[in-house]
């Protein structure tokens, strides 16, 4: 094991990564057994059961809430949380559950009058006006708009035209408003206002620390990360999409990360204009105190890369992610890079590089042309290092290609998967979501055991 930096290590943000980090599955449990705390308190009351239609609305209700509040915390990047569960897994999370959220909070007038609608029809659209225009409801009717004009937004972020900047900072805000409405509503109406103080008194403090955490990411943590400053080194075309950019460490800070994990990058002049985006680090902590990224050109921050000179100063937020190889016992390693993928991929095989691993090392790397690999000759002197095999897939092959044709696909995985010792062998996989999600999907549907598959997506 490499110890270049770990050895002097005196910090405790200088454990970037458990030895074991918590899974997406356990994370999911903890996240569902947290949601149903409230709804379990609730009973501490001793209200009436009412039947089972009214209990049900009651939990949906209890739990759509602490979703809501949930969410802040998931996105908040406290490191104690971020260390433990990682980053991407705890943006997965939230990516997943908003959509749920959403379901819950816009169903949530319609399940209070459906019964009406059975019992007394010509009754039931006047009780739903009546829901929505009656001054006792209005902090839930106004969360409830909000809601519904946010989830879209959500739902249809490419085609708002709004860059990624404004549709986070627009996103914060209008969910911030949301949950103080809908706290307010819950603490005021929430079962016909028959809780008592103390169930009212919970909710209000986990909305004060919901909001204090949005207030905590956009001024707080700034300050954490103007302690990380970075100058680049240089920035070039490594392929015919990608940037290679390297940045240095410009100060005497503690900062170490593993292969694989990921970095929010800023080059904004203020590290409070939190124009950042996320990139995975594609060497190894031997490259300390340099880091290196891969970056596609694909919109308007990653086309405007060429102006970086050497020089520039670059905030750098992380190391965050759990898409490294600490704590696997595996016996051989499967890496399947798409694209920019390609940069983690690099990392956890410069780490087997750095080790002289000896075990069976396969890389599947994909992209549309030749022109956009990277890496071929740096790979290919890996392979005397290790036990390494390289299958190339091209989606536009040139004539003399000697690799595989179309994408990195189930046919392409079917040939690794098929070896009887890769029942043992962890599968990394890394490239933009669709790509990802397909071969998660192939190499699922080949029998490989989902506590095998390792991924990082490039977007949350
Ligand atoms: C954990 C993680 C690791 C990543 N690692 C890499 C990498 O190593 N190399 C690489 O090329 N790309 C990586 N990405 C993707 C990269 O962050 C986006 O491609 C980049 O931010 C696009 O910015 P843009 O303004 O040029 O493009 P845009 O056209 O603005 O956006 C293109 C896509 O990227 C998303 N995006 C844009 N800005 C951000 C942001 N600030 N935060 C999160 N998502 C954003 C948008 O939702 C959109 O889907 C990674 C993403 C994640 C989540």
């Amino acid at each position: 094991m490499n110890t270049m930096s770990r050895g002097s290590v005196t910090d405790a943000r200088l454990q970037p990564v458990m030895r074991s980090p918590l899974s997406y599955g356990a994370l999911t449990g903890i996240y569902v057994v947290a949601i149903l705390v409230p709804w379990a308190l609730s009973y501490i009351e001793g209200l009436a059961v009412r039947g089972w239609y009214e209990e049900l609305v009651q939990l949906l209700s209890i739990i759509g809430l602490s979703m809501m509040l949930l969410q802040f915390f998931l996105t908040a990047r406290v490191d104690a949380v971020a260390r433990q569960a990682g980053v991407d897994n705890t943006m997965r999370l939230h990516t997943k559950m908003g959509e749920l959220v959403g379901y819950l909070v816009l169903l949530h007038p319609l399940l209070i009058v459906a019964p009406r609608f059975f019992v007394a029809p010509s009754f039931a659209l006047g009780d739903l006006w009546d829901l929505f225009t009656s001054p006792e409801t209005s902090t839930g009717m106004y969360a409830w708009c909000l809601m519904l004009v946010w989830v879209l937004m959500a739902v249809f972020k490419e085609r708002t035209g709004l860059s990624y900047e404004a549709w986070r900072y627009t996103h914060s805000a209008g969910f911030v408003a949301i949950i103080i409405l809908a706290t307010h509503h819950a603490m005021t109406i929430g079962r016909h206002g028959r809780y008592s103080a103390w169930f009212d008194i919970m909710w209000f403090l986990l909305c004060v620390v919901a909001v204090a955490l949005v207030v905590y990411v956009y001024f707080f943590r700034p300050r954490a990360v103007a302690k990380q400053p970075f100058r680049v080194v240089d920035c070039f075309k490594g392929s015919d999409s990608d940037w290679h950019l390297t940045i240095e460490k410009d100060g005497d800070f503690p900062f170490d990360f593993d292969a694989g994990q990921f970095t929010w990058i800023s080059t904004s002049d203020s590290v409070f204009a939190r124009n950042e985006h996320p990139f995975s680090i594609a060497t190894t902590r031997r490259s300390l105190p340099k880091v290196s990224y891969v970056i596609r050109e694909l919109g308007d921050y990653t086309r405007q890369l060429a102006k970086l000179g050497a020089g520039h100063r670059v905030w750098v937020d992380g190391p965050h992610g759990v898409f490294t190889q600490n704590a696997r016992n595996a016996s051989g390693v499967v890496l399947i890079a798409g694209g920019a993928g390609i940069g983690p991929i690099m990392g956890l095989l410069r780490e087997l590089g750095d080790h002289e691993d000896k075990r069976p090392v396969t890389l599947i790397y994909g992209n549309r042309t030749i022109e956009q690999m990277s890496f071929m000759d740096e790979i290919a002197s890996l392979e005397c290092v290790l036990n390494l095999d390289t299958q190339l897939v091209l989606e536009q092959p040139p004539e003399n290609f000697t690799g595989l044709p179309g994408f990195i696909n189930q046919e392409v995985l079917s040939g690794v998967v098929s070896q009887p010792e890769s029942i043992n062998w962890d599968f990394y996989i890394c490239g933009p979501p669709v790509m990802v999600k397909a071969v998660e999907e192939s190499l699922l549907s080949l029998s490989v055991a989902p506590e095998r598959i390792l991924y990082e997506q490039l977007g949350f």
